[in-house]
C-alpha cells in the first residue's frame, strides 16, 4: 500500500517495522465539549485506514489519546464549579457515543494524559539531563533551537516558522521558540507534584510519552489533522528524537480540513456544528459516508445540499441491498448457467476498489467502484432475467465485503414485535423500580432500531420510523 508521507511529501510504499504489524498513533480530542463535525473527519478517515490495513492482513496496534488536562478543561470546570475529572469523564462518554454512531471502533488503547503523569515527568527529566530542556520559575521548556532538524515535517527552516508563528515573548523563556513541557499551576488550578513544581504537563509532551509507552521509540505511522503538523507534531518529533536518539515516526498522515459553506468553522461566525446535531438531522451513517466520499487529504466543504446528496447516494446503496435480499428471499431458481460468468465479470470492481485504497487511501474512487458494482448488480437482478438465489448471494457477499471495509451500509436486523413488547414491559418494570438507567438503555436500543415509544392513555405504544 502507498501512503502520502507528509515528512517526505511523497507517496511511499508502506514498510512496517515488524512484518505484518503496524503501530499507529492518532492525536485524540481534548475532552471538554461535544466533538464538532470537523473533528469527525480524522476519526472516520483513520478508522477506515485501520480497517483497510486489517483487511489486507495487518495486525494494527492503534493508539489514540484523550487530552484530559488543559486550560480549556480547567476553564470549563471552573464555569460549572466542578472538578476537571467530572468534565473529562462526561465528554469521554459523549465521545464514545458519537464514535460508536459514526462506526468508529474504539482504539486498542485510549491512554489519558492524567494517567501518565509519572511517565511524563521521567521523560521531561531525561530531556533536562540531556540538555534539551530547562526549568524556569517552575515551568520547564524545550530548547527548540538545539534540535537542528526542527521544521522537517513542515519543510520550513526554523526561522521561517518563527516569523509565521504567534509566539509569546516572555522573559521566562531563553528563546521565544522554546515551548512548555511543564507548566507551574496558577493559584486555584489543579496540579500534580513534580521535581520542577506543582503543575501540569504541556500538551505536546503527552503524545511523545504515550506513543513511546504503548508503541515503542519508533512508530510506523503518526496521524492527525493538518493543523496539528505545526507546532504540535514538530514538537512531538523534537521531544521524542532528542530523548531517544532515533526516528520518532516513519510516516506522517494528515487529513485536510472541513469547512462550512466554504468558510472556516467558528463559533463566533455562527457556523459551528456538533456531530450530535448533524447526526440528529441526517443520521450518523450519512456523516461517515459524506466524509469518505472525498479523499482524506483534500479540503472538504460541508453544506446542507452536499450532506443531503450524500444521504441520497447512500440510499442507493441500501436499495441495492434490498434488491439482493428480495431475490434471496423470493427467487425460485437456485442457479442459472451463466451465473459464474456474471460473478467473474464484476470482480473487476473489487480490484478497482483495492487499487484505489492502496493508492493513499483513495476512498472517493473506492466508493465509485462500489457504485459501478451496484449498477451491475441491479441490472442483473432485474425480474425479467429471472435471477437465481446463487447469483444474489454471491453479489451480496462481494457488496458486503467492500462496504464492510469502509463500514458503510449496515444490514438492519428487524426487531420482532414480540421482542419489542417484552422490552417495553421490562422498561415499565425498570421505571417502577426507579432503575432509570436500564429504562433509558431500552429506549435508546429501540430508537437505534428505528422504534419510537409513545406514552398513550392505553399504555405504551410503539411505532416504527
Ligand atoms: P482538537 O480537539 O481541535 O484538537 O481537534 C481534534 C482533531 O480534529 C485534530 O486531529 C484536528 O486536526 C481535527 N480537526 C479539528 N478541526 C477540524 C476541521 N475543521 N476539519 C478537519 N479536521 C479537524
Ligand atoms: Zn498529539
Amino acid at each position: 500500500m502507498k501512503i502520502y508521507n507528509t515528512l517526505s511529501r511523497k507517496k511511499e510504499e508502506l514498510k512496517t517495522i515488524e512484518e505484518g504489524k503496524v503501530r499507529v498513533y492518532v492525536c485524540g480530542p481534548t475532552v471538554y465539549n461535544l466533538i464538532h463535525i470537523g473533528n469527525a473527519r480524522p476519526l472516520i478517515v483513520f478508522d477506515t485506514f485501520r480497517r483497510y490495513l486489517e483487511y489486507i492482513g495487518y495486525e494494527v496496534n492503534f493508539v489514540q489519546n484523550f487530552t484530559d488536562i488543559d486550560d480549556k478543561i480547567i476553564k470549563k470546570a471552573n464555569e460549572e464549579e466542578c472538578s476537571i475529572g467530572e468534565i473529562t469523564e462526561r465528554y469521554i462518554g459523549e465521545y464514545f457515543t458519537d464514535a460508536k454512531g459514526l462506526g468508529v471502533r474504539a482504539a486498542t488503547v485510549h491512554p489519558k494524559a492524567t494517567e501518565n503523569i509519572e511517565g511524563i515527568i521521567d521523560f521531561i527529566s531525561d530531556l533536562m539531563e540531556k540538555g534539551y530542556a530547562y526549568e524556569s520559575q517552575g515551568d520547564v521548556y524545550f530548547r527548540t533551537k538545539k534540535f537542528h532538524e526542527y521544521g522537517k515535517l513542515s519543510h520550513m527552516p526554523l526561522e521561517e516558522l518563527e516569523a509565521g508563528a504567534r509566539i509569546d515573548v516572555s522573559d521566562i523563556k531563553e528563546d521565544p521558540m522554546d515551548f512548555a513541557l511543564w507548566k507551574k499551576a496558577k493559584e486555584g488550578e489543579p496540579y500534580y507534584n513534580s521535581p520542577f513544581s506543582e503543575g501540569r504537563p504541556g500538551w505536546h509532551i503527552e503524545c511523545s510519552v504515550m506513543a513511546n509507552k504503548y508503541l515503542g521509540q519508533t512508530i510506523d505511522i503518526h496521524c492527525g489533522g493538518k493543523d496539528l503538523s505545526f507546532p504540535h507534531h514538530e514538537n512531538e518529533i523534537a521531544q521524542s528524537e532528542c530523548k531517544n536518539g532515533c526516528t520518532f515516526a516513519n510516516y506522517w498522515m494528515h487529513n485536510g480540513f472541513l469547512n462550512i459553506d466554504n468558510k472556516k468553522m467558528s463559533k463566533s461566525k455562527n457556523n459551528f456544528f456538533t456531530v450530535r446535531e448533524i447526526a440528529e438531522k441526517y443520521g450518523y451513517e450519512t456523516i461517515r459516508f459524506f466524509m469518505l466520499q472525498a479523499h482524506y487529504r483534500t479540503p472538504i466543504n460541508f453544506t446542507q445540499e452536499i450532506i443531503e446528496g450524500s444521504k441520497a447516494s447512500l440510499e442507493r446503496l441500501y436499495n441495492c441491498l434490498e434488491n439482493m435480499n428480495y431475490v434471496i428471499k423470493n427467487s425460485s431458481v437456485s442457479k442459472n448457467e451463466e451465473d459464474d460468468k456474471i460473478i467473474e465479470s464484476v470482480l473487476c470492481y473489487k480490484e478497482k476498489f483495492k487499487e484505489a485504497m492502496e493508492d493513499d487511501l483513495n476512498t472517493a474512487d473506492a466508493i465509485s467502484a462500489i457504485f459501478e458494482l451496484t449498477r451491475d448488480i441491479n441490472i442483473n437482478l432485474m425480474e425479467d432475467k429471472n435471477p437465481s438465489l446463487y447469483l444474489a448471494e454471491e453479489f451480496k457477499k462481494l457488496f458486503t465485503e467492500l462496504c464492510g471495509v469502509l463500514n458503510i451500509v449496515e444490514e438492519k436486523t428487524e426487531v420482532l414485535d414480540e421482542e419489542i413488547e417484552k422490552l417495553i414491559e421490562e422498561r415499565q418494570q425498570a421505571r417502577k423500580n426507579k432503575d432509570f438507567k436500564r429504562a433509558d438503555e431500552i429506549r435508546d436500543y429501540l430508537k437505534e432500531k428505528g422504534i419510537v415509544l409513545e406514552d398513550t392513555r392505553e399504555g405504551v405504544k410503539f411505532k416504527r420510523v
